[in-house]
C-alpha cells in the first residue's frame, strides 16, 4: 500500500477524479519534473451517475478508477495519491466531506422543482473514497478553487496574485486568489458566486436547482438554457457564431448577465485576471471572449481598466489537471 505522499513521490502514478453536474472523469497522470505539470497517461469518464443510492456516485468514482488502473495494469493501492476536484458545495458530515450540488442532488429545489430525478440533498464523498483507498492519500476540494490552483501552478494563471478561475458549463463556479492566497471561506464555499444575482428577481425567474429564483447559474448554466430559451446551449451558440441575429441577441443576453458576476468580482476583490473555462465557454470562446470582455470594461473604467479576461491556459483539460493540482506541493484548496 502506498504511504508515501504524493508530492515527495517520483515513481507513483497520480490519479485525478474530476467531478462535476454532467460528467465524471477520472485519470492518471505521471508527475511532472519541478514547476512541469503531471504528464496525462490515460482517462476514462462517464455521465455522473445520478440514480439508486446516495452512494451512487462514489461508487461510480472508484469505479472508473479500478478501470482506468486496470488499463494501465495497475492496483488502486499502487497510486501515489488520488486528487478529486468536484463540484460544490460541501457540507460536512461527521467530518467528511458530503456534497450538495444541485445538479446532482434533486431534492435541494425544494418539492417537484429540482431538475434531477432523485431527492438527495447531499451525497457521501469522503468517506466512502478513503475508505476504499485505505492508507493512499486523498485530497477533495471544490472543483473551481481546484482549477485555480491548476491554472495557477500551470495554466494562465501563473505569477498573479489577484485572480479568478470561473467556469462557465453546467453550472457556474468561480475560485478566488487575493494577495496570493486562495479563499475557502467557513465552510470551504468561498466561490459559489453562480449563485448570486445579478439581476431582478421575480416570481416568473426560473428556479436554480439551489432553489433560489434568477441566480447567475438558472440563467446562463448550461443546463438552465434549453427551459429558460426553448433550444440546447450547444445549438444556440453554434446559431450565434453563424451569425444568426436572434440567437446573437439571446447570446448577448446571457454574456449581459455573466458580465455583470464577473464585474461584481473584480469590484468585490480588485482582480487582475479571470482565467476562464467551463464546457459552455470553451466550445465558443471566441464568440464568448470579445462579448465578456465588451461587458466587464464597460462597468466603473477606474475598477475594470487593465484586468484581463482569458481563457484557461490548459483549456478543456483544466478538469483533470485541477484533481491533479491537489496533490502537487502545498495546494492551499485542498481539505
Ligand atoms: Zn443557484
Amino acid at each position: 500500500m502506498a504511504q508515501t505522499p504524493a508530492s515527495s513521490s517520483s515513481n507513483g502514478l497520480l490519479a485525478g477524479i474530476d467531478i462535476g453536474g454532467t460528467k465524471v472523469a477520472v485519470c492518471l497522470a505521471r508527475p511532472g519534473g519541478a514547476g512541469a505539470a503531471p504528464q496525462i497517461l490515460d482517462r476514462v469518464h462517464q455521465p455522473t451517475a445520478k440514480t439508486g443510492g446516495p452512494d451512487a456516485l462514489a461508487r461510480q468514482a472508484l469505479a472508473l478508477l479500478d478501470e482506468v488502473c486496470a488499463r494501465q495494469q495497475l492496483g488502486r493501492a499502487q497510486l501515489a495519491g488520488v486528487g478529486v476536484s468536484s463540484c460544490g458545495p460541501f457540507v460536512k458530515q461527521g467530518g467528511h466531506i458530503e456534497v450538495a450540488n444541485p445538479n446532482i442532488c434533486g431534492g435541494l429545489a425544494g418539492a417537484a422543482d429540482g431538475p434531477q430525478d432523485n431527492d438527495w440533498v447531499q451525497v457521501p464523498l469522503q468517506a466512502p473514497l478513503a475508505q476504499a483507498l485505505g492508507g493512499t492519500p486523498l485530497h477533495i476540494a471544490n472543483d473551481a478553487v481546484a482549477a485555480l490552483e491548476a491554472e495557477r501552478r500551470w495554466g494562465a494563471l501563473t505569477g498573479v496574485d489577484d485572480c479568478a478561475y470561473v467556469t462557465w458549463s453546467t453550472g457556474v463556479g468561480v475560485g478566488l486568489c487575493v494577495d496570493g492566497r486562495v479563499l475557502a471561506g467557513r465552510n470551504g464555499n468561498a466561490g459559489h458566486a453562480g449563485h448570486t444575482f445579478v439581476g431582478d428577481v421575480s416570481g416568473s425567474a426560473p428556479v436554480c436547482g439551489c432553489g433560489n429564483r434568477g441566480d447567475v447559474e438558472s440563467l446562463v448554466g448550461g443546463g438552465s438554457l434549453a427551459a429558460r430559451l426553448g433550444v440546447e446551449g450547444p445549438a444556440l451558440l453554434a446559431a450565434a457564431q453563424r451569425g444568426d441575429a436572434q440567437a446573437l441577441a439571446q447570446v448577448r443576453g446571457l454574456c449581459t448577465l455573466m458580465g455583470r458576476l464577473l464585474y461584481n468580482l473584480v469590484a468585490t476583490l480588485d482582480l487582475a485576471r479571470i482565467s476562464l473555462g467551463g464546457a459552455v465557454f470553451l466550445h465558443h470562446q471566441a464568440l464568448l471572449l470579445a462579448l465578456l470582455r465588451e461587458q466587464l470594461h464597460q462597468h466603473f473604467p477606474v475598477l475594470t481598466r487593465g484586468v484581463q479576461l482569458v481563457p484557461a491556459g490548459l483549456g478543456a483539460q483544466v478538469g483533470d489537471y485541477a484533481a491533479l493540482a491537489l496533490l502537487s506541493g502545498q495546494a492551499s484548496g485542498t481539505r
